[in-house]
C-alpha cells in the first residue's frame, strides 16, 4: 500500500477479485450502486475519528484497493449505529459492509496490527471459542501484551483492586462441553 493520495494508483495495489468477493456476501450485494453522494459519511457520528470516511471505504472497496481498506481503522471504529445504512439513498448496507470487512481482515490477518479493536475482537473470539466463557482479566492482559505492554503498569493498581474486591477473576471459567460450541462455530464458518 502506498500512503497519501488515492488519485494515483499502481496496478499492483489492486486486487480485482476483492469487490466481487465482498459483493458475493450477504450485505455486500449493492456495492456497485453507490453514487458517492457522501450521505453515509455525513451521517456517521464517528467519521471525524476515522482515517477514511465510510464513503471512501465504499469507493476503495469497489476499486479493488484491498490493502488500503484493510489497513484502515474505519471498520474497527464503526459503532454499528446503522445511521449510514438507513440514510443511504441507494439502500447500500454500509454497516453490513463494515462487518464483512472486519471479518475478512480477521480471517486473513490483515487488520492494523497494533490497533486495539481488532486485537480485542480476536482475543475475545478465541477465548469464547475455546472455553465458552470470556475472562475479562485474561482478555485485557492479552490485549495489552499485543498492543501496548507498558499499559499494564498503568492498569495494574485498578486491576488488583478489582481482583481483591471480587469484581474481576484471574481464573478461566468454562462451559461444561466446549467441544459442542466448537462444533457450532465450525459449522458456521463452513456455511
Ligand atoms: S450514502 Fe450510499 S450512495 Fe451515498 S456514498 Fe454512502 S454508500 Fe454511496
Ligand atoms: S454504522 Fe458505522 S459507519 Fe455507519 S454511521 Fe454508524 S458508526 Fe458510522
Amino acid at each position: 500500500m502506498r500512503k497519501g493520495s488515492t488519485h494515483c494508483r499502481y496496478a499492483e495495489d489492486v486486487n480485482p477479485a476483492f469487490p466481487a468477493e465482498i459483493m458475493a456476501q450477504p450485505g455486500g450485494e449493492a456495492l456497485r450502486d453507490c453514487i458517492q453522494c457522501g450521505t453515509c459519511s455525513g451521517a456517521c457520528p464517528v467519521a471525524v475519528h476515522m482515517d477514511l470516511t465510510p464513503r471512501r471505504i465504499i469507493a476503495l472497496t469497489r476499486a479493488g484497493l484491498e490493502a488500503d481498506v484493510m489497513a484502515s481503522s474505519t471498520p474497527w471504529l464503526c459503532a454499528s449505529c446503522y445511521e449510514c445504512q438507513v440514510r443511504c439513498p441507494r439502500e447500500i448496507k454500509v454497516t453490513d459492509v463494515m462487518y464483512l470487512l472486519k471479518r475478512r481482515a480477521i480471517e486473513k490477518g490483515t487488520y492494523p496490527k497494533r490497533f486495539p479493536v481488532p486485537v480485542l475482537a480476536k482475543a475475545f473470539y478465541n477465548m469464547v471459542a475455546a472455553h465458552g466463557r470470556n475472562s475479562e482479566a485474561r482478555v485485557v492482559i492479552e490485549l495489552a501484551l499485543r498492543t501496548n505492554p507498558f499499559s499494564l503498569l498503568k492498569m495494574a493498581p485498578i486491576g488488583l483492586k478489582l481482583i481483591k474486591t471480587g469484581r474481576m477473576a484471574l481464573g478461566q471459567e468454562r462451559i461444561k462441553d466446549p467441544k459442542q460450541l466448537r462444533a457450532v462455530l465450525d459449522a458456521m464458518e463452513e456455511s
